[in-house]
């Protein structure tokens, strides 16, 4: 039987892992000694290669109260008993509506100077799973992810069709204005000038455990900056950048897509754990700085194990991230040396 016990954030350490040969990046252990949080959540904004050289103390202040808001919208959800695929959507609807981030409003523009989303949700008490690519017009993906899962007979829709199913449920619609940031644009006319699709991440994602013991993993994306008309990245793939299994755990991925794809990053970490009971510390770590770096590729993962563990493991210099356990309080990190303090 489940051992179901309120814990305070304290009780926790949250791993977080960036390079382990770097001794200056910690690598904590979890201490759950077996104990079940009642519910836990955490989120990512988005992983890249930024220091505190790249972000202003004002622009710091803001991701992190962007931050704790959805995991605050989350937390709530879960502290009413809601289930975890709520808490995930509704993390991260905020997010997309937040334009520091490249999810819905703030998303990269494509080379066509067009906005092609991404978004994808898993539940994991049955592994059922929805999502969508190339979504345009649409002002939260990630619900029309939700709604791929949960009204339709597949899993996944992409460009047209997509849109034609979105339509069909009645999510939402909103004008190009919407999704048009300075930032955005300003993003697009230098990998213009260069001719070259650029690494700029800033995708979200967030992982749920809820109070009856069910996970879910969701990650929502506006993709990579110039990518080419139709370009599909990890995000929406199930297995790549989302995965959530109860008897293991839930994960969003962030950062190059083709890297995340080809490692099978959120099904890999998952596979560890189920087949060779590694933890999911040990598990995160090897699929990012193993199997994902190995090929070249960068970025980072926020996971969740079936205990209500947080995980974060990253091979970039920063990765905007928070979680919240009941009964304690959000806590946010943008650096990869920085440790999430409980
Ligand atoms: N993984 C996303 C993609 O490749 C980008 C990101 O996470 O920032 O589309």
């Amino acid at each position: 039987m489940r051992q179901c016990l309120f814990i305070g954030f304290s009780a926790l350490l949250i791993a977080c892992n960036s390079n382990p040969s770097d001794p200056q990046n910690e690598q904590q252990t979890r201490s759950s000694n077996g104990v079940q949080a009642r519910w836990s959540i955490a989120i990512h904004g988005g992983a890249g290669h930024f220091g505190t050289e790249n972000l202003s103390i004002e622009q710091q202040n803001a991701y992190r109260l962007s931050l704790t808001k959805a995991l605050e919208a989350g937390g709530y959800v879960l502290d009413k008993g809601g289930n975890a695929t709520d808490a995930v959507v509704a993390a991260i609807a905020l997010m997309e509506d937040d334009s520091l981030f490249n999810a819905g409003r703030g998303a990269v523009y494509t080379a066509s100077g067009a906005h092609e989303l991404d978004a994808s949700i898993m539940r994991g008490s049955d592994r059922n799973c929805g999502a969508v690519t190339g979504l345009q017009g649409f002002r939260h993906p990630i619900q029309v992810a939700m709604s791929v899962m949960e009204e339709s007979q597949h899993v996944f829709f992409s460009g047209h069709g997509a849109g034609e199913f979105a339509h069909s449920t009645g999510a939402e619609t909103a004008e190009p204005a919407w999704f048009h940031t300075q930032k955005a644009k300003a993003r697009f006319e230098r990998a213009l000038e260069r001719d070259t699709t650029q690494e700029k991440f800033g995708t979200v994602g967030c992982v749920a455990l809820d109070s009856e013991g069910h996970l879910a993993a969701g990650t929502s994306t506006g993709g990579m900056t110039f990518k080419r008309h139709g370009r599909i990245g990890d995000s929406p793939i199930i297995g790549a950048g989302t995965w959530a299994d109860d008897r293991t755990c839930a994960v969003s991925a962030t950062g190059w897509g083709e890297f995340f794809i080809r490692s099978s990053v959120a099904h890999d970490i998952h596979a560890r754990m189920l087949h060779a009971g590694t933890s999911l510390e040990e598990a995160a770590s090897a699929t990012i700085h193993q199997e994902m770096a190995a090929l070249g590729g960068d970025g980072g993962v926020v996971a969740i194990d079936h205990w209500g563990n947080p995980v974060f493991s990253m091979n970039t210099l920063g990765m905007f991230r928070g979680a919240l356990i009941a009964g304690g309080k959000p806590v946010t990190a943008l650096f990869a040396n920085e440790k999430i303090q409980p």
